[in-house]
């Protein structure tokens, strides 16, 4: 169980960098920044269209690696109170083969609507 934990933290460090290189906290939340290089120079509307196409996909960049890091946090909340791995709906156990590709799954496969096989 240590393991999985290490490697929830491991992925949850990883979310924070990426994170910051694209937001700034602010007020005790994250907030997508612009990360182009070039935001010292006069810009042409070409350039100011850019930075506007930046800034919005880095919004949805942030919006994603928040939800993921939530998951993380509830899968660590799970580890401690000892019901990783259950699904939270059913409770029957999540398959080893989820676990590994999302290890942060909250859901069985039947309980998430997923129907790989
Ligand atoms: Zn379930």
């Amino acid at each position: 169980m240590d393991k999985i934990k290490n490697n929830l933290i491991t992925e949850k460090e990883q979310l924070l960098t990426e994170i910051k290189k694209i937001a700034i906290f602010v007020n005790g939340d994250f907030e997508a920044k612009e990360t182009n290089s070039n935001t010292d120079e006069v810009l042409d509307n070409a350039d100011q269209g850019a930075e506007q196409a930046n800034l919005i996909n880095n919004r949805a960049i942030l919006v994603e690696l928040e939800t993921r890091l939530n998951n993380i946090d509830d899968a660590l909340t799970r580890v401690e109170s000892g019901v990783y791995g259950e699904c939270t709906k059913c409770g029957e156990d999540i398959s080893e083969k989820r676990l590994l590709a999302n290890q942060a799954a909250a859901l069985c496969m039947k309980c998430s609507g997923i129907d790989l096989d």
